[in-house]
This record gives C-alpha cells, structure tokens and sequence, in this order.
C-alpha cells in the first residue's frame, strides 16, 4: 500500500481562479463587462521621463504594439526577445506579444553578444525589441533574419541603425484592428530562462494558465495577506526581465488597480527620493538592498513614512537584515515571498496586523493557496513532518509546462503526481511557516541572478590550458554567494588565476565572473561523472582549496 504523503497547505481557503481566460483577459478584467475598473486611474510611471501612463494608456498602447508586430510578421505562437532595461515599453511589448498568443522571452540587455544569441537560437526569436545601445551586439542575429526594434533614445535625436525599426511608430497603429486568436489556457506565453536544478540555463515554459494562477493566488480572493490594493504605488527597481518582478509586480499590481513607479535601476538616493516624491506604499527589494538600507547614512534625509510594507525574495535574507531595515521604515511592515522561475510564488508571508497567522523572522512565508507542499527526504523522497528539513515540492496550475525542447530536464524537476522538485531545503514550523536552510541544486544565486556552475565549467572547459573544472557558491557578504572555480591546468601550462578570470570574464554578464580561482590535480567526481559539489563546498569551507 503507498504511503500517504504529508501535504501541507495555506490556511486560506481555495478561491475560484479564472484560469481560463488568457492572460490579458484576465489581468484586464475589470475593465470587461461590468466591470469596475477604472480605466483614468494611473497604471505605469515612468522616472526616468516621468511620464504617466493610465490603465487606458496601457491597454491602447500594448494592442497598438500588438497591431503593428503583427504586420511585421508576428504570429500566435512565435516568439519575441525583449532585451530592455525596466521601463513601459517592456510592459506594451509584453503585453502584445501576449494578446498576439505569441511568446516573450526575456533576457538581461547586459549579457554579452554570445549569451544573448544562445538564449535567441534556443528560443527561435523572430524579433527582438531592444533599446538602440544594445543593437551592436545583435548584428548577427539581425544578419541571420531576426527583425530588430529599437525603442529611440530619450530625445529621439539618435538615428536609428540601419535595418531596425522604430517602437514610438509601433505604436501609432490603429488598435481596433487587433486580431483577436484563439488563446489556449496551455499555451506558452513567456520563456525566461533558468538552470533549475542542474545543468545550462534552459526555457521555461509558462503558460497563460501558470501566470494567471500565480497572480491570483497572491491577490484575488480575501486575503489578509502581504496584498496590493488598487491605492498602492509599488516601485520596481528590480529587473522585469527577471519573474519575480513581472509576474509578482508588474502584472500582479495591474490586475489589482495598483500603480506602478518603473526605476531602470537600483541607485538608493535614487530610490529613496523617488519614494518621497510619489509617496510609494510598496517596496519590493531582493537581500542586497536590504543591505543598502541598513548600511546607508543617508535614510534620515528621506520622508520614507508612505511605504507600508517591504517584500523581499530572490534570495535568503538574514533575520538580522530584516530587523534592521524596518528600523529605516517607521511604517512598514515586513514581507518575504519565495518562489522559482520554473514553480511561480511557492510561499509568501502573511503580516496583516490582524491576520490570523503568526510570521516569524527569518521565515520566507506559509504556502499560496490553490496548491499543495510537501517536504521530502533528499534520499528516500519520503514526505516529512513539521520541523523536519527536506526538500520542497509544489503542486498546482501555476507550474510551468515544463522546459523549452527539453522532456527531459522536465521529467527530473516535475514528477509523475505533478510535484515540482524546487532544489531547495527548508522546513515547516508548528505555525506553516517555511523557512529555507539551504539549497540542494547547484544554483548560485549572485544578488538574487542566477548563476548556473555548468554554464561556466563549460567556458573554463574551452580554454586551451584547461583540462577539467568545477564553479560552486562561495559565501559573501554583499553578493550573498559568489561564483569560484576549481581548475585542474593541463600539464606544463604556467596558467594564472589572472588568465583565468579574464578568460570567462569576456564571455560573460558581469554578476556570472568568477571571483576566485583555485588550481587543483583534480575534480572530484562521483563513479557517474557528477562533479561533488559537496566535498568542494566543504574544502571551501575549511580553507582546503589548492590540495
Ligand atoms: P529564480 O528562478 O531565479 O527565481 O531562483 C529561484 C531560487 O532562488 C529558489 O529556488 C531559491 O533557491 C532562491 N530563493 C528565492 N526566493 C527565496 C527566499 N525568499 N529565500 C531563500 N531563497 C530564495
């Protein structure tokens, strides 16, 4: 007889998700029917220009987008590259795309000409809407047939480079003339890209229903939860391109009314002077602006009274930082939400004032509802109890399809009863809060950015005078982890850690170089060939790294 596996869930109860509906029915809702939707309400601010775009705005000007790709060629189904920095024109075009039943992926606009081009090979990008300082590392995209668009500069007086197309005449089409396809709740609408668990950064399919699930779980329904309101201003330094900022954020805020203050980066005067000036109630933050709080002087010269609350995820964040912080906020309350590229929000935190749950420091939050936890033994895959660490599984409708061309990788992350592995172990307290302790993939997460080991062990590979290595997290203060390779030099190479650096240094976005390089006769690896990050991680930590 199987065993039954302990389940925990939200103490929320279930609510009814209009997981039907395709993405932009359902995050437009209000404004269908009867509605009560307000559609001169403030939907995107723009500070870099401080533009103002209404809810109208937003769904004129994302349809007008979606009028014109389409007469370039986009269909249902295929899909665009958005390489931008935070800004509205990230939203119109992902929007489109969307109301298109076409695909976004989304990619950092800093990675390097090589990154870029593998994360459009792999996804079939047919276009690729970007900002006119990028264009230089696409020509041979461009060169291949990849439709480039450029948004113009802030003063439109940079000609736009040849071949491209312009994105302020995207959007003078006429959006009655929307098509209008068939959406599939099981179709794809975005693929950013993750390691998961193991291995290269892959696609990771999310469908319309996955999205649409994810949002409601964190803001339909009662929910006295870290919820958003249709009076908030959420700002959004962190990177759209990321999930945690478009889905949690973005769309999230949209479907509630919220508005939203898009910073194109985290600079903290910036920021703080940004929350004065708009009276931000929100503040979503991963761990190192946590940090930048704390340590900054500066805070006292700043009306910070607005925000009512801090969410931080991404990352695991010291309780001490969380305490700290709040010192900053005089009237914030403190949130965290954890989830994954590949799962969606697994788990939020509840800190109403009044709310029924307790939250704990520390605690990364108690289960979304519509969905089943459980906790496993790493080694047996038994399901745990309370207080007992494993590793976390998450079942529900806002899962991912599963990884772009790659049945594979799928099968080894979701298994057969639908559980989706996270890599990630952490406990249940006596209370449904989760803590996470520590993390079981090979995942390395550099400020919240993913780094994935297998991507660099494969450049270190490259190098003529390389002949095996392996990249594991080391710890650090501000970065939270660090990438550092172990390399075994071929034999009689006078290789230095200095070539080494500089070596993957080219080939990479900055957050992905590797801090520190440690010559080694070997890897160590099990009889499989699977590198033994373990054993590495704990010479790491014994200070054993040249033996
Ligand atoms: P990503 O797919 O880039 O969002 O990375 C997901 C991973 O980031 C998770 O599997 C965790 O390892 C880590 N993570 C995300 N949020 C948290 C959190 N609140 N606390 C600890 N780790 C987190």
């Amino acid at each position: 007889e199987p065993c039954q596996d302990i389940i925990f869930r939200s103490k929320l109860p279930d609510i009814f998700i209009p997981n039907h509906l395709s993405l932009t029915d359902y995050v437009f809702q209000r404004f269908s029917g009867n509605g009560d939707g307000d559609s001169t309400a403030t939907c995107l601010i723009d500070s870099a220009t401080g533009r103002i775009f209404t809810y109208a705005d937003v769904q004129i000007n994302s349809q007008r987008v979606a009028v014109s790709i389409h007469r370039l060629g986009i269909r249902q189904r295929d899909t665009v590259m958005l390489l931008l920095p935070n800004s509205p024109e990230f939203a119109f075009s992902f929007l489109a795309v969307a109301y298109l039943g076409a695909v976004t992926t989304t990619a950092n606009p800093l990675y390097t000409q090589a990154e870029i081009a593998r994360q459009a090979n792999a996804s079939a990008a047919k276009m690729i809407i970007t900002k006119q300082c990028y264009v230089d590392k696409l020509i041979n995209l461009q060169n291949d047939g990849v439709l480039i668009v450029c948004v113009d500069d802030e003063n439109g007086t940079v000609a736009l480079a040849d071949g491209c197309v312009s994105f302020t005449e995207l959007t003078q089409a006429d959006e009655t003339e929307l098509p209008k396809p068939e959406i599939s709740p099981d179709d794809t609408v975005a693929i950013p890209y993750s390691s998961g668990t193991t291995g290269l950064p892959k696609g990771v399919m999310i469908t319309h229903k996955s999205l649409v699930t994810s949002i409601a779980q964190k803001v339909d329904g009662e929910n006295p939860n870290l919820n958003f309101t249709g009076d908030d201003v959420i700002i959004c330094f962190l990177p759209m391109f990321h999930t945690y900022a478009f889905n949690a954020l973005i769309l999230s805020a949209m479907r509630t009314g919220a508005a939203v203050l898009i910073v194109p980066r985290f600079e903290l005067n910036l920021v703080m002077e940004l929350i004065q000036r708009y009276k931000v109630t929100v503040v979503p933050v991963a761990p190192p602006v946590v940090l930048a709080f704390v340590k900054s002087q500066e805070t006292e010269r700043y009306d910070l009274s607005s925000v009512r609350m801090m969410i931080s995820g991404a990352a695991t964040l010291r309780k001490e930082l969380e305490e700290a912080v709040l010192l900053k906020f005089p009237n914030a309350i403190f949130g965290q939400g954890y989830g994954m590229t590949e799962s969606a929000t697994v788990a939020k935190s509840l800190s109403f004032a009044k709310n029924p749950f307790k939250t704990k420091s520390g605690a990364c939050g108690t289960v979304i509802r519509n969905a089943d936890m459980k906790v496993v033994d790493t080694i047996t895959g038994v399901s745990l109890p309370r207080n007992k660490p494993g590793e976390i599984c998450i079942r529900g409708d806002q899962l991912m399809k599963g990884y772009l061309t790659d049945p594979e990788a799928t099968a080894t992350t979701i298994d057969k009863d639908g559980w989706l592995h996270t890599g990630d172990i952490g406990y249940v307290d006596d209370d449904d809060e989760i803590f996470i302790v520590d993390r079981l993939k090979e995942l390395i997460k550099f400020k919240g950015y993913q780094v994935a080991p297998a991507e660099l062990e494969a450049l270190l590979i490259s190098h003529p005078c390389i002949e095996d290595a392996a990249v594991v997290a080391m710890k650090d203060e501000v970065a939270g982890e660090v990438p550092v390779a172990f390399v075994v030099s071929s034999e009689g190479s006078q290789l230095t850690e200095d070539d080494v650096t500089s070596y993957i240094c080219k080939q990479v976005v900055h957050y992905k170089r590797v801090k520190m390089v440690f010559f080694t006769d070997s890897i160590p690896k099990a009889p499989s060939g699977k590198i033994l990050r373990k054993d590495l991680r704990a010479r790491l930590a014994n200070g054993l790294m040249n033996l």
